[in-house]
């Protein structure tokens, strides 16, 4: 079929069939007919409201948004039609089976001659598609929106919460960028170091009270140690500050590391241990002053009990003998723990005497172990291998350990019956192990048994000891620049080894 297109005056059929082709729905209504009905709408409009156009004719607009009459929009419609204008609204509409659509309307007034509005062409489309669009960008800016806030609080919370934690901390806390200004700190430092915070913040650390913490240690660690040593932990210093005195000070900095980057500030703690080392200091001093003045009455009574067993009468009671025997091992027993004692205290004053001389290592071990053998024959106490070398070294200290180390495997190993020794050459080193079968050692208790006075908890009221053993062997083996550890299984039993250094005269290697 074809058409004559007439540009001035087209074809009133031509108009109907474009209209009928159009896939944007049209609806025309008669204003001047009561209650301004529908008088046409295209296929288009059908396919849009699911309502046949037998339906649709003779119909107020108004069908299409069913039940949903409050909206805005229709107040629009309402206002544009009384006013006879034209007017474009988003109205929600609904169709035939019920299903809401959003029809963008576009309403326009048909006048006459006399100015008298005789229809309304409406166009219609469905505009849900978008509309969706819109919402969910809306709801997806809401959501976004309440994450920021919640985000904000979280992160406000957790900026409280470390505050509290930085307030509570008693140790002194200063934030630093790379320039070492200081950007803040908390309250401990300012009480301890009696200075405010308007004399602090925004001032060079150097610089603060005077340039008080002008302290070349700590310039040394700041600015020499602490990039290439990220952090530094356990740094001492001592100074004399003007207000508050002579102050022993732990300090620790970290460069503050984020993901893997550093950032330009630097966290410096300061613990004071002025205190806390005095009363260290007074309790070694006690343990010193009270070790050797019981030490001098106990050495006379040794003499006075050594005398007694050699003026021993021939017809005294067995009862008597066993009395005195009894009497020289508990006093023995007593010298041996007081001489420890003074090894502790002459350690801690560093006063450890060495007596250093060239003796027979492999010697010195049989003895060590036949000592122990004799006095403990219920254990088997087995040596094994040589060192096979002369060693310079202090002897009585070195039997010491082994003793130490052989005594603690029967001790801790009650239900043991047998305690191994080896010892080896390995390398340029004197390597000795002692290995026993008892309750073993827990992975976390394994460093810290070297400490001094320190005893593995659950079996402290079991077993009688201070622990000072290992410490007193752990200086003694470092005196002679050796090594000392512990390989153990918890219930099957430990190992302690220690290595010692010699030259090809045997002679101890000085690694200092
Ligand atoms: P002491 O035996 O007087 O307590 P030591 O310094 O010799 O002191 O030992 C410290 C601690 O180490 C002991 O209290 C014990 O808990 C633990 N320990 C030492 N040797 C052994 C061992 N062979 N087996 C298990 N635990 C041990």
């Amino acid at each position: 079929m074809s058409f004559a297109i007439k540009h001035n005056n087209p074809d009133p059929a031509l108009l109907v069939k474009v209209l009928e082709a159009a896939n944007t729905g049209v609806v025309i209504t008669d204003n001047l007919l009561p209650d301004n009905p529908i008088i046409y709408c295209n296929p288009a409009f059908e396919q849009l409201s699911g309502y046949s156009r037998d339906e649709i004719i003779g119909r107020n607009c108004r069908f299409l948004q069913s039940s949903d009459r409050s909206q805005q929009a229709r107040f629009d419609i309402r206002a544009a039609i009384d006013a006879g204008e034209n007017c474009v609204v988003q109205v929600r509409n609904y169709t035939k089976t019920g299903v809401l659509f959003h029809n963008e309307l576009y309403l326009s007034a048909v006048k006459n001659e006399s100015g008298e509005v005789t229809n309304f062409i409406g166009i219609q489309n469905d505009v849900s598609a978008r509309v969706k669009a819109e919402q969910d960008l809306e709801q997806n800016y809401r959501e976004t929106e309440q994450t920021v806030i919640d985000r904000t609080n979280m992160l406000r919370e957790s900026e409280e919460y470390l505050s509290s934690i930085v307030e509570t901390i008693r140790e002194s806390l200063i934030v630093m960028d790379k320039e070492y200004k200081v950007l803040s700190v908390n309250n401990h430092f300012l009480s301890t170091f009696k200075v405010s915070i308007n004399e602090t913040k925004g001032r060079l650390l150097y610089e603060l009270g005077n340039g008080q913490w002008n302290i070349p240690e700590l310039k040394k660690m700041m600015e020499d140690i602490l990039p290439t040593n990220n952090p530094v932990l356990d740094y001492e210093v001592e100074h004399e500050f003007p207000h508050i005195g002579r102050k022993l000070m732990l300090l620790n900095a970290h460069r503050v590391e984020l993901e893997g980057k550093f950032k330009d500030r630097i966290l410096l703690a300061i613990e004071d241990i002025t205190e806390r080392r005095n009363i260290e200091q007074r309790k070694d001093d006690f343990l010193s002053i009270a070790s050797h003045e019981l030490k001098t009455p106990l050495t006379t009574v040794v003499g006075y009990v050594q005398m007694m067993q050699r003026l021993m009468p021939e017809q005294a009671s067995d009862k008597f003998r066993s009395v005195v025997g009894k009497t020289e091992m508990y006093v023995e027993r007593l010298n041996q723990l007081l001489t420890e004692l003074l090894d502790v205290s002459r350690i801690q004053s560093g006063n450890i005497e060495l007596h250093k001389d060239l003796f027979d290592f492999d010697k010195m071990v049989a003895e060590a172990v036949e000592g122990i053998q004799t006095a403990t024959p219920k254990y088997q106490i087995s040596l094994k291998g040589k060192a096979g070398t002369q060693y310079f070294g202090d002897e009585s200290h070195l039997t010491q350990v082994l003793t130490n180390l052989i005594s603690n495997g029967i001790k801790y190993a009650p239900d043991a019956d047998e305690v191994e020794v080896y010892v080896s050459r390995v390398s340029n080193f004197i390597k000795v192990s002692v290995k026993d079968f008892g309750m073993g050692i827990k992975e976390d208790e394994r460093k810290k048994i070297f400490e001094r006075f320190y005893r593995v908890g659950a079996i402290q009221k079991n077993f009688p000891g201070m622990g000072i053993g290992l410490y007193i062997c752990d200086q003694i083996i470092k005196n002679h620049n050796g090594s000392f550890w512990v390989e153990s299984e918890l219930g099957k039993g430990s190992v302690f080894s220690f290595t010692l250094p010699v030259d090809q005269d045997g002679r101890e290697v000085d690694h200092a």
